[in-house]
């Protein structure tokens, strides 16, 4: 069995390896990921495909063998095995072929679930009780429900003005809350720079962790091997691929858009991807707080604070993003782009995707789309090319003000109130 301790730390930039445990950067600054062999994986057979009944091998561990940790044997809330769906309806608006990943659909209703999961089998793999986080959402949310499954111990760390709604969502899992006076943006660093394994006695498992990153990878893993099986010509070869010609995501912190980068550079060295086919990685950020979007379009080498506005987007905005150069590399490399929206227009995507699919989304999930439609404008998406677009998190959670359309009808009314709509 594999565990975290064991599994090197390398430097995407510099190329310098730690041990794990020791620390989250490099020396030059940059985060560090796991450095695993996975150079002979091959997708998953058939027969070993989940039947969801046994939650060590459903979801993100159907991809144990590229995890720095196995699947703990308590576990349960197993996330990941969301779907892909086509949704043809949004195609014009989206200006190509447009494939969602909904990953509200995971337990607490975003894509942190697959990096929490992760971060908790390590913990548990140390044997210490605590884990903690900083973060006032969706993330918080998710470390919070892993670890009273977990029966670990979690704290999270929240601005001391947190939105009573959101304290309420976080205190229904019964986290030790702490509500920080003070520079919030400083407490990613604090906490990191605690002895994480040993004497604290606590893992941190923040945004672009390792642990986090190599939870949060699966998503890339899962939606190729849905597109492989999914697509109408699909190879009966295991190793042909086909694989969309994009993959759009909100970026943030940059955890999510590293996973998925460290996942196509996996799956290319191991010839499972072939170089041609690697899919072009878009990350797009809200206009009022969009520093890696800002040092893309200035052609810059690095990612810098940057003075934001209030957005719409909360769960994105970040205006000294720690992975924010390793999400600008990546889309570099893949050929991409970063890009960002105003809110007018992730208002206007949130809607079409609650609309004409069903889909009801938080705003930070919705500038993924409204980024696809401004990048098919600008020509750099093709109407024929095929496109997956992270959904990354529920909107059932907090309300968007609008005015909801409705009407008042009497009783006795029902049956020509309703006919008079029903008919027309
Ligand atoms: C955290 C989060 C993001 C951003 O992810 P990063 O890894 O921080 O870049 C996007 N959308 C939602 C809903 C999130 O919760
Ligand atoms: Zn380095």
């Amino acid at each position: 069995m594999t565990t975290s301790s064991q599994v090197p730390l390398r430097c995407y930039d510099c190329g310098c390896t730690y041990d794990h445990g020791d620390r989250t950067r490099c020396s030059c600054g940059e985060p560090l990921w796991f450095d695993l062999d996975t150079s002979g994986f091959e997708w998953p057979t058939e027969t070993a495909r989940a039947t969801g009944r046994d939650q060590t091998t459903t979801g993100i561990w159907r991809y144990d063998t590229v995890l720095p940790v196995s699947a703990p044997d308590t576990t349960t809330l197993p996330p990941g095995s969301t779907p892909l769906v086509r949704a043809g309806a949004l195609d014009s608006f989206a200006g190509c072929e447009l494939h969602l990943k909904p990953e509200g659909q995971n337990p607490t209703g975003s894509f942190k679930d697959r990096g929490t999961a992760v971060g908790v089998a390590h913990t548990l793999d140390t044997g210490a009780d605590w884990i903690g986080t900083v973060s006032h959402g969706n993330m918080a949310l998710s470390t919070s429900a892993y670890a009273a499954a977990a029966g670990l111990e979690c704290a999270v760390f929240v601005p001391a003005d947190i939105p009573p709604e959101r304290l309420d969502l976080l205190a229904r899992h019964d986290p030790h809350i702490f509500r920080v006076e003070g520079d919030y943006g400083r407490l990613y660093e604090e906490t990191l720079a605690l002895d994480t394994d040993g004497d604290a006695g606590i893992t941190f498992v923040n945004s672009d962790t390792p642990l986090r990153v190599a939870g949060q990878k699966t998503i890339a893993y899962e939606l190729l091997e849905q597109f492989r099986l999914e697509s109408p010509n699909a190879p009966s070869s295991s190793t042909a691929s086909i694989a969309p010609d994009a993959i759009v995501l909100p970026v943030s912190s940059g955890g999510q858009a590293s996973g998925v980068w460290k996942a196509l550079r996996e799956l290319t060295r191991s010839g499972v991807l072939a170089a041609d086919d690697v899919p072009r990685l878009y990350f797009v950020q809200a206009g009022p707080c969009d520093p890696i979007a800002t040092a893309f379009r200035e052609g810059r080498e690095e990612v810098t604070p940057i003075d934001a506005d209030e957005t719409i987007a909360v769960s994105i905005a970040n205006s000294d993003p720690p992975s924010g150069t390793r999400a600008l590399t990546a889309a570099r490399d893949t050929e991409g782009a970063v890009v960002a929206v105003p809110d007018e227009a992730t208002r206007e995507a949130m809607d079409r995707l609650a609309t004409d699919v069903g889909l009801a989304v938080e705003p930070s999930s919705a500038v993924a789309l409204a980024g696809v439609r401004k990048l098919s404008d600008r020509g750099e998406i093709a109407a024929d090319e095929s496109v997956v677009t992270i959904l990354t998190g529920s909107g059932y959670k907090e309300s968007v003000e609008t005015e909801p359309q409705s009407r008042h009808i009497d009783l006795a009314d029902l049956e020509h109130e309703l006919a008079s709509v029903v008919g027309s």
